[in-house]
């Protein structure tokens, strides 16, 4: 297995740096000492990246993709050493570095190179105003400059490098800050980044704590937070200083619905793979499961089942299902929310506890049911490998407790029935919402992806998610020039009478409805 070698970018104090240490959580080995940039650090890395922008958004969209396209062959013929950088720092299952975060690199890529250009292309406008007729108006969307990026740890390389495509191929520098869990993956698609022919100091990582994310809120043009709720509202609280545009990816606590209708094999499948993939560390991991009565006592025989045989382990040839959790911070979460549902009447099914056979950060698939909205593990957000299923006596009454929540991710409606899916998501207060399906639509980079509630401002992905890191620039230009133009001074009654009676033409319904279509 190949790690990389992590260096600091800056030598002269390089004694006196604070450094942190990277665990593997599978086996609770170190496997790096990453030197913390400092916020004052953050400063000189924001200088360099501006400019870096300086000529990189001067490139044609063809240039920038050119050098794109070259990364996402280097990060192809890297692979393997991409993904044991990604399962070291995270404990994931190498099919889930693979299948998640390489994946959506290369189609991040794909998509932007190709769509950029259209996406971004200025547009001339009519303009219904008389009085403008003769003006000729222009809208352009101009990169900000240099986006900053604060990453959580779930997704180390999909979360720092595939988040800058957007941002770069708008034509913007970017400056990410990892988490401070696994900042190696961001550091080796630096170093791939640079190797691929992206200008010196355009991406650049800054590893470090809260108060370098704090640097990057104050000297970057713009932010793409992803992360808590919590730390979220901080960061809208420290951005709103300088008033710094920011969007906010937040957590979740996406619901399941399944109707007494749905396919149970598929949406057992599906509820096991939607809670437990990434060990339950998605934002929009299912997270709480509502099943119809008449079909509850089926459905959970089979998640059990299902549950019963899946592998949970290090993971070194793609034959594991399960991996470790990635700090033990959020596994202590895992084991509070469950021990309170506990207390409170909940019963386990199978797992509910740390998986007394492996070294690291596992904590045993569970299924809990019995469960109610006075609990944490269905109304906080766990993330984390576990599926507690509620009863629920219909479909409104499903919708109810789905609805019943500060978050609104994602969300889930299993059923064979496709218009009563269709209405019902119409009615689902979730940024998204699966039909028969789960987790995938984060996939799909054409379309918007963002929460509503807690879960967040702002979306990624589609046209929307290059749109927002540039600023629109409105160019008005006169077409005549004429000496003076008549509304200009002086000012005079004559004008005044005139407009007066065209704006009662114009926009009065009595003169509208005879004149007008
Ligand atoms: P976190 O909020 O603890 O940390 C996120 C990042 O913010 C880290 O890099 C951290 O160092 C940095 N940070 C901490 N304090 C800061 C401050 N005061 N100012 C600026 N930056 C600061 O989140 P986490 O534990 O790393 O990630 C897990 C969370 O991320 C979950 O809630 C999950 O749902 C959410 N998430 C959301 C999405 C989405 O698309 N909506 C995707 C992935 C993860």
């Amino acid at each position: 297995m190949s790690l990389p070698a992590v260096e600091s970018e800056q030598p002269s104090a390089s004694q006196l740096k604070r450094t942190f240490p990277v665990v593997n959580p599978a086996t609770l080995e170190k496997i790096a000492d990453v030197p913390v940039v400092e916020p004052d650090e953050v400063k000189i890395a924001v200088a360099k990246a501006r400019d870096a922008f300086e000529s990189w958004r001067g490139l044609p969209f063809q240039e920038r993709a050119k050098i794109l396209l070259a990364l996402r062959n280097r990060v192809l013929d890297q692979e393997d050493a991409i993904i044991d950088t990604i399962v070291a720092e995270t404990g994931k299952t190498r099919s889930e570095a693979l299948s998640a975060e390489i994946l959506y690199v290369c189609a991040a890529i794909d998509y932007y190179t190709k769509n950029a250009e259209e996406f971004l292309r200025d547009r001339v406008h009519r303009i219904s105003l008389v009085l403008l007729k003769t003006k000729r108006v222009r809208t352009s969307h101009l990169p900000r400059g240099v986006v900053g990026i604060i990453a959580p740890w779930n997704f180390p390389l999909l979360m720092t490098l595939g988040e800058s495509i957007p941002a770069l191929m708008a034509g913007n520098a970017v400056v990410v800050k990892p988490s401070e869990y696994t900042p190696l993956s961001a550091l080796l698609g630096q170093r791939l980044a640079e190797q691929s022919g992206l200008p010196k100091n355009l991406f650049q990582v800054v590893p470090g704590f809260g108060e370098t994310g704090e640097a990057l809120i104050d000297y970057a043009d713009q932010i793409a937070f992803t992360g808590s709720v919590a730390t979220g509202k901080k960061v809208m609280a420290r951005a709103a200083n300088t008033l710094k545009p920011v969007t906010l990816e937040l957590g979740g606590k996406d619901p399941m619905i399944v109707l007494r209708d749905a396919n149970l094999e598929r949406a057992a499948n599906g509820a096991v793979w939607g809670a437990l993939s990434n060990s339950g560390q998605i934002c929009m991991s299912v997270e709480r499961v509502y099943v119809e009565e008449p079909v509850a006592e089926a459905f959970i025989a089979r998640v059990v089942e299902k549950v019963k045989d899946l592998r949970q382990g290090i993971d070194t040839h793609f034959d594991v299902d399960v991996g470790s959790m990635t700090m033990s911070r959020q596994l202590a979460v895992v084991e509070d929310h469950v021990a309170d549902a506990i207390a409170k009447g909940a019963r386990i099914l199978v797992g509910g506890k740390r998986n007394p056979d492996l070294p690291g950060l596992f904590f045993e698939p569970t299924v809990l049911v019995d469960v109610d909205h006075s609990m944490k593990i269905m109304t906080e957000e766990t993330f984390g490998p576990v599926i507690p299923i509620m009863r629920a006596k219909d479909a409104p009454e499903a919708m109810r407790l789905a609805n019943d929540s500060r978050y609104g991710l994602n969300s889930s409606i299993w059923t064979r029935d496709k218009d009563k899916a269709r209405s019902l998501a119409r009615r689902m207060e979730s940024g998204g919402v699966c039909i028969n399906d789960c987790l995938v639509n984060y996939l799909a980079t054409e379309v918007p992806f963002g929460g509503v509630k807690e879960s967040g401002i702002g979306f990624r992905h589609g046209e929307g998610g290059i749109q927002k890191y540039c600023f629109v620039q409105t160019v008005l230009e006169d077409r005549l020039g004429l000496r003076r133009e008549i509304n200009w001074y002086p000012y005079s009654r004559k004008f005044s009478k005139l407009l007066s009676r065209a704006l009662k033409v114009l926009y009065h319904s009595r003169w509208t409805r005879k004149f007008r279509p």
